[in-house]
């Protein structure tokens, strides 16, 4: 299939997409973002790279690094993890607190905040140096050693994260969190703050489509049933209270993050990520889902059969 153009064709009928939405403002660091980037790429099973636009550019990954966070503490505990943390769709905001006193201090999933702080904490828990630990993982699966924590927007978010220490505060009055609070949220701030680009991102993200074996080296990162544990996350939970629409227009198992970035996964066919920093009213970039749903309607490719 000729992707390049596939793309072309893409980023021309979004030319006059005017439902860009707006760059996140509530993290100050945020606030900076150009919106009228925008960048595609793909990675196959066989190993062929394709690209369009703005994809060498680094943005915040921001939520879509609870992903490798929730892979990280799975490889550590396995499924004791499932104590911790539910896996039903939360259907509501990335960062309500309201589930969370129905639930008793166990977050509905590990992909909204809640989920993702109870995560931290046990990376915190299992390892000596989390951050190193952490970075290194995600430098591995991304095949680029320069990729980092931006310490500017972890502390930006450290500066106004009062939603974030409140939901940390609830779980630890149910028991639910085992060490200091700040320590834990500093972790949750950096992992956040992980910076890349579409090209890194697409990569990193291979695995879950290989059956949770690393292209670049072939290790393996997880079983076969547990990436498909993860992907059934991401498709029932990646984008909060529009993921069933995302399954609806897309088709595929995704995550998004509030600088803009989104990955979505076909097994065992490719990675796609997609960079537009411009966020509908529920945090996930506007025209990413569009492009999206533009390239699996095209490609014929989704998990559901073909359309
Ligand atoms: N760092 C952001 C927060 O905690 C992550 C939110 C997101 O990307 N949806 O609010």
């Amino acid at each position: 299939m000729n992707y390049k153009e596939i793309f072309e064709q893409i980023s021309k009928e979004l030319r006059d997409f005017d439902e860009i939405g707006q760059v996140a403002t509530y993290i100050p660091a945020l606030a900076k973002a150009n919106p009228n980037k925008f960048g595609m790429y793909l990675v196959t099973e066989e190993g062929h790279e394709y690209d369009h636009g703005d994809i060498h550019e680094n943005f915040s990954i921001q939520s879509i690094s609870k992903v490798l966070s929730l892979v990280y503490a799975f490889k550590l505990v396995g499924t004791d993890l499932w104590r911790r943390v539910g896996v039903e769709p939360s259907g509501s905001p990335f960062n309500s607190l309201v589930q969370l006193e129905y639930e008793q201090g166990i977050p509905r999933n590990p992909l909204i905040n809640a989920g993702a702080i109870v995560v931290c904490d046990i990376l915190v828990s299992q390892l000596k140096n989390p951050y190193h630990d952490f970075i290194e993982f995600v430098r591995k699966l991304s095949g680029n050693p320069s990729i980092d924590y931006c310490k500017e927007t972890a502390q930006s978010e450290k500066e106004c994260g009062f939603k974030n220490n409140a939901h940390i505060n609830l779980m630890k009055s149910y028991g639910n969190i085992e060490n200091d609070v700040d320590e834990v949220l500093d972790l949750y701030f950096h992992l956040c703050s992980i910076e890349m680009s579409c090209k890194d991102l697409a990569q990193t993200f291979m695995f879950l489509a290989r059956s949770g074996k690393n292209p670049l080296n072939n290790e393996r990162i997880l079983t076969a049933q547990e990436t498909k544990r993860i992907n059934a996350i991401m498709l029932l939970c990646g984008f909060y209270d529009e993921a069933g629409e995302f399954a609806f227009k897309v088709g595929l198992p995704g995550k998004s993050g509030v600088g803009g970035g989104i990955v979505a996964i076909y097994p065992d066919q490719y990675s796609i990520a997609v960079w537009s920093p411009g966020l509908n009213s529920k945090g996930n970039s506007s025209k990413g889902i569009k492009a999206l749903e533009l390239f699996t309607t095209i490609t014929q490719s989704n998990v559901f059969g073909p359309t």
